[in-house]
Order: C-alpha cells, then sequence, then structure tokens
C-alpha cells in the first residue's frame, strides 16, 4: 500500500522533498505556516493545507528551521500529538536539538504514533533530486514501515541508532563541515599568499589526505566561482553550531576545538549575515591572501 505523506515545512528542503514525493507518485499534501510558502509550491503542483487542516496521513514529514518549530507542531493545540492517526510515522528531517527530539520521541511513541528523525545532507539540490544523504534515528519496524518514502528522497542511508540518534550525529557532522570550512579557506589563502592559484591549491588537496566535501564540492561549486547558490544559510550553520556546543556541555565533554569553531563562526564585523549563504564565511579568510 503506498504511504499517504503531509509535509509540515515547504522551505528550500521541504518544499523540494514534497515535490520529489509526488514524482515518485505517493499521495503528498504540504503545509506551511506561511501563506507565500503554501501558494509557491501549489503553484508547482502540490496540494497544500492551512496548519489548521491537516488531513489524516501514514506520514508527517517535518522540514522546520529548529526543534522549537518542531516542537510547537507536534505540541500545540491541537497538534499532531492529537490530530494524527494512532499509527502514524513523524518523521523529522530537521537538524534539531537531540535532547527535544528524545524527549517528544517518548511522547509521540506514548500517545500510539511511531517516531523516526531522518536529518538530511545534500542541500536544496539534493532534495530536488531524491539523492539526500540521511542519518536515521528510530527502530528498525518504523524505517522499514517508511522504507519507500526514504529511498525517494535519498541515495544513502544511514541508521545510526534509536531515537535522537541520528540528530546526534547530524550535529557531529556540521562542525566538521563548519570546521572544515574555515580550515580550508586558511589552507588555500596561506597557499595564494605563497604564490599558488587557489583551483591548483584545490586539485593537489583533493589528491591527498586534507581532502573533505568542503574541498572537493564547497569550493569548486560555490566558492572559488562566487556563486554563493547553495541554499544553506549562515545563520542554519550557527545554529547546528550552538546545538552542538550545547549538546557538549550537557554531557560535560571538553571540547576546546568546537568552542573555537562556533566563535569564529560567530565572530567579527567582516563575518556573512545570518541569511547570507554559509559559504561566504570563507570570504573575509580569503581576502587575507590578498592583504
Ligand atoms: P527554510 O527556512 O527555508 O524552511 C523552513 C520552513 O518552515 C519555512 O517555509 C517556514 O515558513 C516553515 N515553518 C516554520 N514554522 C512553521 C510551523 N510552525 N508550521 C509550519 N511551517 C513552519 O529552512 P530550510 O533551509 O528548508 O531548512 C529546514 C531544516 O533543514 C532546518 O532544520 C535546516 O537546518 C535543515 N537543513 C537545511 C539544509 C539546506 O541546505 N537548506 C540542508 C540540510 C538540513
Amino acid at each position: 500500500m503506498s504511504l499517504t505523506i503531509t509535509v509540515i515545512g515547504l522551505g528550500q528542503m521541504g518544499g523540494n522533498m514534497a515535490l520529489t514525493l509526488k514524482a515518485a507518485g505517493f499521495a503528498v499534501t504540504g503545509s506551511d505556516l506561511f501563506e507565500q510558502a503554501r501558494s509557491r509550491l501549489a503553484a508547482q503542483g502540490l496540494p497544500v493545507v492551512a496548519p489548521e487542516e491537516l488531513p489524516a496521513s501514514d506520514v508527517y514529514l517535518l522540514s522546520l528551521p529548529t526543534s522549537a518549530h518542531v516542537r510547537e507542531v507536534i505540541e500545540q493545540s491541537p497538534g499532531l500529538l492529537s490530530l494524527a492517526p494512532k499509527g502514524s510515522v513523524i518523521v523529522d528531517t530537521s537538524t534539531s536539538d537531540p535532547q527535544v527530539s528524545r524527549e517528544l520521541a517518548e511522547n509521540v511513541i506514548a500517545a500510539g504514533l511511531q517516531w523516526l528523525d531522518a536529518p538530511v545532507s545534500g542541500g536544496p539540490k539534493g532534495a530536488a533530486s531524491g539523492k539526500l544523504g540521511m542519518l536515521l534515528g528510530g527502530d528498525e519496524r518504523t524505517i522499514e514501515r517508511v522504507l519507500p518514502m526514504l529511498e525517494a528522497m535519498s541515495a544513502k542511508r544511514t541508521r545510526v541508532g534509536g531515537p535522537g540518534s541520528g540528530h546526534v550525529v547530524k550535529l557531529a557532522n556540521n562542525y566538521l563541515c563548519a570546521a572544515h570550512l574555515l580550515t580550508t579557506a586558511e589552507a588555500v589563502a596561506m597557499a595564494a599568499k605563497a604564490g599558488v592559484e587557489p583551483a591548483a591549491c584545490l586539485a593537489g588537496l583533493n589528491s591527498g589526505s586534507g581532502r573533505s566535501a568542503v574541498s572537493e564540492v564547497n569550493f569548486p561549486e560555490w566558492i572559488l566561482n562566487e556563486r554563493f547558490d547553495s541554499g544553506f544559510t549562515t545563520g542554519l550553520m550557527r545554529k547546528d553550531l550552538r546545538l552542538a556546543r550545547d549538546a557538549a556541555e550537557q554531557l560535560g565533554i571538553p571540547l576546546p576545538l568546537l568552542q573555537a569553531v562556533v566563535d569564529a563562526w560567530h565572530g567579527n564585523a567582516d563575518h556573512p549575515a545570518d541569511s547570507d549563504d554559509f559559504n561566504h564565511i570563507a570570504t573575509p579568510i580569503l581576502a587575507r591572501a590578498t592583504q
């Protein structure tokens, strides 16, 4: 039986995920707090409803800015806890606070629903092409139930544990990505000051052990050609870093490099605004090569 899916949050990621699932043949309804987001997707053929008109579905797929928004959609009155049919699955694809996810998962399961955290990598492009990477936190039975939907959205899925685990690993991943943006920009600036072209430097790094997704994808696609249209904002990366730092503090584990990365991303006046593409964090560092 094909799943019925309601996608809640029709932004850069959720809008594209909804269209991908519809194109794959699922019965998809979209919803967003903002009329503008709903009409943008309605114009592309997606059936949309206002938040107070959510239909009964097998799956509620959330793509929301923060855990506070996820909590609101689940627990507000009336939220999914009271609206969703028993046995339906809440899948949180947002990059959320793992502590909050674990608490929400308990409440969701106690209400007779199922929970899966499924944070994603690959940006709006990956969402539009059904080629996301997904980290899964939930039980095997829940994953099995929604597998056809996950397969339509993603090229790679990795189960990392029970509820909340997907969000833990997503924060670890984004900490590394944020750090690689800073360190790769410093490495390229150093080489440029020493007379090596950035493209040549990157070709060298990508043939060696210093390579990463940042050197292989971010620099060629968005930074060196100054396109800065990845669809992921500096504000969202700052949120993810603060979540990672808060998680480390709650766990009582000292991670001095994580704190240094958080500080570097929240730094000076020449830093990008929250609304800027996150790759802009490299801009002031690369500019040092020409000073
Ligand atoms: P976005 O801001 O473009 O979209 C979020 C949408 O949620 C907006 O349309 C907003 O109106 C809607 N919304 C907010 N509160 C709502 C509510 N209570 N009910 C219904 N809709 C509500 O954000 P995005 O870039 O699509 O990111 C979504 C999530 O995915 C974030 O947690 C982000 O960290 C994560 N993420 C983003 C990317 C990326 O490249 N953009 C990549 C991986 C993960």
